[in-house]
């Protein structure tokens, strides 16, 4: 069977490339991918009975692709902005002050970041500021960027918020993410638990290897896995691909976050804690970013990234609790120990498809590292994913999709 058009991996861009792809009526597309389930980074997992999203959640911007489709499906939504609460390490809001520093800082960033200049660097020349703000800016930072603010470039950061301060709002989707990948999809032919090896792409076509040595073949092929599994050379490409696309693929960081997922019988703490900075708690300083889940105001979700989230991920789990909800209980001034029901924690780092949650970018990556991932290549091979995403959209799903759109349209222009 020779197919159109074959994309490895049944991510955001994988399903959102088929679509396009159907959409210019080409319909002899196989999605392929390694786990046993469609989404990738996009995982709702319903083991408390409510949608609980172990990657994904917050939808970046009412203006951005994915909002296309919480239109058509009319989907509820929860605005996810709000005003932030700063708490310092007494459980008391910030003052109107400290919250103007911490903003300053960030505009500051935005406005003068500069390429090989860490964000760390970038935020310690604001002389006059708190150190606790200082450190609450670095934690926003390296959390958003699954990194750590002393080796992300403040230069790329600042692109980034330039280039996407248009997007809108943040909304989470108050029944998950779920509809809208059931959206992407619809329709298409999809073999999951298929392990791709190897990509051999030549004037003939394309040939694409599983692990389990059966051979696929495709007039064109669209490559979807993320950065992490393109830098762990788990695929093999030959011809090897060109060498700017290597070395944009080296000089981009593959982030790493994780989330620990808490729930309470009674507490709705989300309405009592926001951004916690605190120097003194071993625990709180490595999370310190917790919102309430869309689907229970009694479910808390803590993010953390870079190297703290590898710290937490490091502890053990029963100590990490103990350690978490006592830090808790202090701010909110009264014990939680038996309030909580249950909690999960959700990792992409040791998943071997994923290899981290997303790209960043090291001191000197730019954002024209991401464009250089999406030049076709001999016209049979086109790349997609969050990290090929452009305009500073890189580890979102609405860049995911719009890159999946992006690639289907090259592939198409190739088959006319
Ligand atoms: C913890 C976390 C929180 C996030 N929060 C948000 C958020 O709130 N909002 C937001 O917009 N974005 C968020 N993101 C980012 C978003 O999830 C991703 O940018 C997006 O889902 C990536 O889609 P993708 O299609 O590019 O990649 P993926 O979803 O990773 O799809 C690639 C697919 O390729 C498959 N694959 C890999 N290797 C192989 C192989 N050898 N053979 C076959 N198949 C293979 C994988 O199984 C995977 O399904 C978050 C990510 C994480 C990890």
């Amino acid at each position: 069977m020779l197919y159109d058009v074959i994309i490895v991996g049944a991510g955001a861009a994988g399903l959102a490339a088929a679509q396009e792809l159907r959409k210019q009526n080409i319909t002899n597309v196989l999605v392929i991918d390694a786990q046993d389930y469609v989404g990738g980074r996009i995982k709702t997992w319903y083991g408390w009975g409510m949608p609980i999203e172990i990657g994904a959640e917050f939808i970046h911007g009412d203006h951005t692709a994915t909002w296309q489709y919480v239109e058509e499906l009319n989907l509820a939504t929860i605005r996810a902005d709000g005003a932030v609460r700063l708490v310092d390490k007494n459980g008391h809001s910030m003052s109107a002050e400290q919250k103007q520093a911490y903003d300053a800082i960030m505009e500051s960033l935005a406005q003068s970041g500069a390429k090989g200049i860490s964000v760390a660097d970038h935020i310690a020349a604001n002389k006059d500021i708190a150190p606790i703000i200082k450190q609450l800016a670095e934690i926003s930072v390296g959390d958003y960027e699954g990194g750590d603010a002393a080796s992300l470039d403040s230069g790329a950061f600042a692109d980034m918020l330039r280039e996407t301060k248009d997007n809108g709002e943040n909304f989470i989707p108050v029944g998950g993410y779920q509809p809208i990948v059931k959206r992407l999809a619809k329709n298409l032919l999809v073999r999951l638990q298929a392990v791709v090896k190897a990509i051999d792409y030549h004037e003939q076509g394309v040939a694409i290897t599983l692990t389990n040595g059966e051979v696929l073949y495709a007039k064109k092929c669209i490559v979807t896995v993320s950065l992490g599994v393109l830098k762990s050379g788990d695929i093999t490409f030959s011809p090897a691909l060109p060498a700017k696309f290597q070395q944009s693929v080296k000089k981009l960081g593959m982030g790493n976050a994780m989330k620990l997922i808490l729930r309470f019988r009674d507490a709705e703490l989300a309405r009592e804690l926001f951004n916690y900075a605190d120097g003194e708690s071993a625990a709180l300083q490595t999370i310190t970013n917790w919102w309430s889940s869309a689907a229970d105001p009694h479910v808390l979700v803590g993010y953390c990234g870079g190297s703290r989230a590898a710290a937490v991920l490091m502890m053990d789990p029963q100590d990490l609790i103990a350690n978490i909800m006592a830090d808790l209980g202090a701010i909110v001034g009264r014990d939680l120990q038996d309030d909580i029901v249950a909690y999960k924690i959700a990792r992409w780092d040791n998943n071997p498809f994923t290899k981290g949650a997303y790209s960043n970018h090291p001191v000197g990556a730019s954002l024209s590292d991401h464009t250089a991932l999406t030049e076709p290549i001999s016209e049979r091979l086109f790349f997609a994913g969050e990290a090929t995403a452009l305009n500073g959209n890189y580890a979102t799903v609405h860049g995911a999709i719009e890159s999946g759109w992006r690639a289907a349209k090259d592939v198409v222009k190739t088959l006319e």
